[in-house]
């Protein structure tokens, strides 16, 4: 059987730190697909367009790794495209106290195991959220994202 994994996520924008994640896990999966979850109640900094877009380019020459955007539940959306994993980042405690619950409540409720990378070392500080605030005071996010988004 074909093992995928669904990396779900904002991408507000997509960081080295996706990347860094998303590379790694390509030897371990036959495809990936990277899902922008669409949270109506949430305010973004780049439109679903934007974000899909940065990660397309991208991942441009890599066919096994795809982008598509959902919305309700994880679990829900892995049923629906038959992938069996749901791949995540860890970068400290806190994303690990968080990820746990969840991790542990979708597999209540599903057969559908959570796949956890450790971060990098030299990613590990950077986040999506450090990004926006950057770019909002007008500074060089340069070495923290792909070129595209800096481009785009
Ligand atoms: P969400 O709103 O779902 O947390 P994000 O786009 O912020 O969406 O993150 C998507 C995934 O990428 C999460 O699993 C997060 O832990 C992971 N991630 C984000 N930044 C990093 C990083 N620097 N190193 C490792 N994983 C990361």
């Amino acid at each position: 059987m074909k093992k995928s994994a669904v990396f779900p996520g904002s991408f507000d924008p997509l960081t080295l730190g996706h990347t860094d994640i998303i590379d790694r896990a390509i030897p371990l999966f036959d495809k990936i697909i990277i899902a922008i979850g669409t949270n109506s109640s949430k305010q973004y900094m780049f439109t679903l367009k934007q974000r899909k877009a940065f990660i397309e380019k991208t991942y441009e020459n890599v066919p096994n790794v795809v982008v598509d955007t959902y919305n309700g539940l994880t679990i829900d959306y892995c049923n629906k495209i038959g992938s069996q994993y749901i791949l995540r980042g860890l970068r400290n405690p806190a994303d690990f106290e968080f990820e746990k619950a969840i991790a542990q409540t979708n597999r209540k409720m599903s057969k559908i195991e959570t796949v956890f990378l450790l971060t990098s070392a030299d990613t590990s500080y950077i986040s999506s959220s450090i990004v926006r605030d950057i770019l909002i005071n007008k500074g060089d996010v340069s070495m923290f994202v792909p070129k595209v988004v800096t481009e785009g």
